[in-house]
């Protein structure tokens, strides 16, 4: 999803800032026996990483004017490796990054890993993951079992 006008802007600072950019491979890490490059960040509640880059003003008007100044700006992080690959014009004609290997903390960026993709594409995707035995986007505990299967 592209982002609003100063989050762009954050995000372009950050890929200019070589602090920034250093802190983003310090997070990455190899598994033995993996091709991905995994994040040892932080991680959202849907299992990608996250990399805060920097700050934008908070507009979140409550009544007593709290919650008013700057919060933390932060992105996806395998997205913020896909803007270092190919700039943050690239990643923001991107709706969607699709992972080739179902694993949502990977910062790879190519064909078998964080790549271009839509939200139809990646849905479908999953979906056709969801029912493969021994996926790791399967119905936990349940080998092989999907959307809409009963489990006795
Ligand atoms: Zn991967």
């Amino acid at each position: 999803m592209p982002l609003a006008d100063e989050a762009s802007a954050v995000l372009g600072s950050a890929l200019r800032d070589p602090n920034v950019v250093l802190r983003y491979p310090a997070k990455i890490v190899t598994v033995p026996g993996s091709d991905c490059l995994w994040w040892s960040g932080a991680v959202s509640g849907r299992g990608h990483g996250r990399f805060y880059v920097g700050t934008v003003a908070d507009t979140d008007a409550s009544a007593d004017g709290a919650g008013q100044g700057e919060r933390e700006l932060c992105v996806i992080a395998h997205r913020f490796g896909y803007a270092l690959v190919h700039g943050a014009s690239a990643l923001n004609a991107v709706p969607v990054l699709g992972h080739g290997c179902d694993n949502p903390l990977c910062q790879r960026i190519g064909p078998d890993h964080a790549k271009p993709s839509s939200h139809a594409l990646n849905r479908r995707a999953y979906l056709a993951r969801w029912f493969v035995a021994g996926n790791p986007l399967g119905m936990p505990g349940v080998p092989g079992a999907g959307p809409g299967s009963c489990v006795t």
